[in-house]
């Protein structure tokens, strides 16, 4: 959601200088009136929701026809298709029954009637529709298959399954290039996503404003550490209080836990149980939803306030919440893994972690290095305002136009 009505190229000029612009807009130029239609499964909850609704603006103001459309399916479609996000991420004890390869499969027709996709670039984002692209029709436009997972060791099934669908897409996007299994003969492209920095979740909000903000859900005497994720075991949010544990043992501090619960995610509720099970009650973890009030504005604050972010993920496609974290200049301890590797240069401007060990000697070493702290904050701005903001990634889409036109 914008914050005003005020251009938003006016506003990425003042941000990013008038030559940055220039030159998107230029690129722009060309696919000017050009429909760009976006197919994914949820309107809300995790990034591909969150990517959408903040480029579609900044695509239609360069005069881009960009649309965005989301279908709906049974809950047994999305059962079965989080549990091939799961299996593609690397969960190898999955297997998929006839009847659910028949489910998945078989809806593809239906997505494909709800949409009636016409365009001349075709997004398809994740696993859910991507076998949509058999009811494809010759005159229909270019065709890329959008994957926000890191599929770089998934169960061999779950991959099987959709490989079927790729060498029909004109091009194939992955976050990282190793995420595309060998033998893939299409086009790969890898983009990296991208956050808003104007948009509710990510503007500029004084620190007074946001600890009032905070203040509203938990108090602000001790220091504060929080990870903003969607209840999944992917997240480890369990890891996240173990390290919590280790931490409080040295430090007085308090835990955030916030996450939304993603219309397609049916796991959200029972890990949400889960991690309030294994809180048991510690008055120092606070477990927050969507539910709760905690929306766009107030996970700005939270990841503003936060002496520290964690994201301490097994898995992880790209990481938003590091992304977002670290433009508002708080360090962040995350994974080793995926995507987050793009983002935290270790000792730079927060630290990769391999264990629960780990994550808390970093938090005490952050807590008791207030200085290092906040360089590590302004290392980690510098960096997304280089690599990570929506303009470079349109431009990176723009690239990928030119490329599928030659
Ligand atoms: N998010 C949110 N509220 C929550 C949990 C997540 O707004 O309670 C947002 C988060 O700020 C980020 C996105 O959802 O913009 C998650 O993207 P990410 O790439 O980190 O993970 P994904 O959910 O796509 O696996």
């Amino acid at each position: 959601m914008k914050v005003t009505s005020e251009s938003l190229l006016v506003r990425y000029s003042t941000l990013l200088g008038k030559t940055e612009i220039k030159r998107l807009q230029d690129k722009a130029k060309n696919y000017a009136e050009k429909d760009i239609l976006n197919i994914n499964a949820t309107k809300f909850g995790g990034g591909v929701a969150e990517i959408l609704q903040n480029m579609i603006p900044l695509m239609q103001e360069l005069k881009i026809n960009a649309q965005w459309k989301v279908f709906t399916a049974p809950d047994s479609f999305f059962e079965i298709s989080k549990k091939m996000h799961n299996a593609l991420q690397g969960n190898m004890e999955i297997q998929f029954s006839d009847n659910e390869i028949s489910i998945y499969t078989s809806q593809a027709k239906s997505i494909y009637e709800q949409i009636q996709p016409k365009g001349d670039f075709i997004i398809i984002h994740d696993p859910q529709p991507c076998p949509i692209i058999n009811f494809k029709e010759k005159k229909e436009g270019k065709w890329i298959w959008r994957c926000h997972i890191d599929t770089s060791n998934p169960n061999p099934q779950a991959w099987n399954l959709i490989a079927e669908y790729l060498p029909k897409y004109d091009a194939l996007v992955f976050t990282k290039e190793e995420y595309a299994k060998k033998g893939i003969k299409n086009l790969i492209y890898p983009i990296t996503p991208s956050i808003d920095p104007f948009s509710e979740k990510n503007k500029e909000l004084d620190l007074k404003s946001a600890r009032e903000i905070v203040k509203k859900f938990i108090p602000l005497d001790k220091p504060l550490i929080t990870q903003v994720s969607r209840f999944d075991p992917w997240k480890d949010p369990l890891g996240v209080i173990d390290a919590y544990r280790i931490v409080k043992a040295k430090i007085p501090i308090r835990l955030a836990l916030i996450g939304s619960l993603a219309h397609d995610d049916p796991e959200g509720q029972e890990w949400l149980e889960k991690v309030k099970n294994y809180a048991n009650d510690d008055p120092d973890i606070h477990i927050l939803s969507n539910l709760d009030g905690v929306a766009d504005l107030e996970v700005n604050a939270f990841q503003r306030i936060s002496n520290v972010v964690l994201q301490k993920s097994i898995r992880e496609g790209f990481g938003m919440t590091v992304t977002e974290a670290l433009w508002k200049e708080t360090p962040v301890i995350g994974g080793n893994v995926g995507g987050i590797k793009l983002q935290i240069e270790n000792g730079i401007n927060g630290f990769l972690v391999n264990s629960i060990e780990e994550t808390a000697e970093r938090v005490i070493y952050l807590l008791n290095n207030p200085k290092i702290l906040k360089e590590m904050g302004k290392k980690g701005h510098e960096k997304v305002k280089r690599e990570f903001l929506l303009t470079k990634h349109v431009e990176n889409y723009l690239d990928l136009f030119s490329v599928l036109l030659k």
